[in-house]
């Protein structure tokens, strides 16, 4: 039995031991950090219900620890609920928040046992007829974000004019319309755009409150909270500030819901590589990584992100190196111009701030596998639990 005890996944003899244990490329997600984000969050957001959105990173540890902070989560396919159901979570504790969804992916949520979910268009809130009576559902509104870096009303959610018509379909069908939905686009550096469709939604639910069109008692203020990458983001309490301005104009009834993933996931894992080899090209270093932009770097390409690197090699001298990954394609670049110490094959090579958006958007290109993801820190005040997955 290993002794229970606290792992700094920071400290590089502990990252130097699980890629010894769990070999290389890893995600060492650090469930204590999970903890310390939620805490953050909630009282960020005092009153607000936090929704686990598992997108940025479907992985048990982190979901377990969501549900053992009292959390909720946010599903939005067949593979999420799965996941969730493998857990034995509560099903009350889960809504359905894809706007666009198979007959089968409908039918596999409410047999999990979900009943709330989203829609943002006639042939989506029909797919409901026949379910009148045991789902509601939230009207997912369109509020283009084009500050934001992922601008997410573009593809999804109905203009505010439509709202309306869209709740008097339901109510006609009906259904009940538990409430209003909307997505500010991920990782704002401010929450103006949350604000605004806050306040535009509050107006679009009393409106829908004087036709009588459902409970209309719910307002989901979606994702979006950032977090720091190599750019510094505003602390969470800062960003959350005119939020709560706006949340405590709210009339008391209004029950409101956010779906945090980034802001969740997103600190609580890095990412470690292993120099497979080396070649001085041009009079630079290129150092060739068992993990590039096909693996957990993806997210440089699909979720623009920048992620701190540094080697777990100390050394004065740094000279401007290149890191790329394993695979035979030449785009398979993680950073040019990387002041690093001379590495040598084995060293590691540790990417902070890498748990949202990477390893779940990785790929096995070239049959390169992805990381393996260890989670530490599994039980609150402990511990060493680590399982890898
Ligand atoms: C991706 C997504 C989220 C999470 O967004 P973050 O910006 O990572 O917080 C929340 N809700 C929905 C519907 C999403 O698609």
């Amino acid at each position: 039995m290993r002794r229970p005890r606290f792992i700094d996944p920071f400290e590089p003899n502990e990252v130097r031991r699980l890629v010894r244990e769990f070999g290389s490329p890893l995600l060492i997600l650090d469930c204590e950090r999970v903890r310390l984000q939620w805490r953050a969050l909630s009282k960020a957001l005092p009153r607000v219900a936090l929704h686990y959105a598992l997108k940025p990173l479907p992985h048990p540890a982190l979901v377990q620890t969501v549900i053992a902070a009292g959390g909720f989560l946010d599903l939005a396919s067949t593979g999420e609920v799965q996941l969730a159901e493998r857990l034995a979570v509560a099903p009350e504790r889960c809504i359905h928040t894809h706007p666009i969804k198979r007959p089968q992916d409908i039918a596999n949520a409410r047999k999990f046992g979900v009943r709330t979910f989203v829609a943002d268009n006639p042939d989506e809130v029909r797919k409901f007829a026949r379910l009148a009576g045991e789902v509601r559902l939230l009207l997912r509104v369109s509020f283009r974000a084009p500050g934001a870096v992922c601008d997410l009303s573009r593809k999804f959610g109905c203009d505010p004019e439509d709202v309306l018509p869209l709740a008097r379909l339901a109510a006609d069908l009906g259904i009940d319309v538990r409430g209003l939905s909307f997505h500010a686009g991920s990782q704002a550096s401010s929450a103006t755009k949350h604000v605004e469709a806050l306040q535009l939604c509050a107006r679009l639910l009393a409106a829908a409150r004087r036709e009588k069109l459902g409970s209309l008692d719910t307002l989901d203020i979606g994702g979006g909270f950032p977090i720091d990458y190599t750019q510094r983001m505003p602390d969470i309490q800062r960003f959350c500030a005119p939020l709560r301005t706006a949340l405590a104009k709210l009339p008391r009834r209004v029950r409101v819901i956010a779906e945090p993933g980034r802001y969740i996931a997103g600190p609580a894992a890095i990412g470690v590589a292993t120099v497979m080899g080396r070649a001085r090209r041009e009079g630079h270093w290129w150092y060739y990584l068992d993990d590039g932009l096909y693996g957990s770097y993806s997210g440089q390409l699909f979720d623009h992100a920048r992620y701190p690197v540094e080697a777990l090699r100390s050394g004065t001298e740094r000279l401007p190196s290149v890191l790329a990954g394993p695979t035979c394609d030449s785009i398979d670049v993680i950073a040019e111009n990387l002041m690093l110490p001379a590495l040598k094959v084995g060293d590691l090579i540790v990417g902070r701030a890498m748990g949202a958006y990477t390893w779940a958007s990785a790929s096995e290109f070239n049959f390169f596998p992805k990381a393996t993801v260890v989670a530490v820190n599994t039980h609150p005040g402990d511990t060493g639990g680590v399982t890898a997955l």
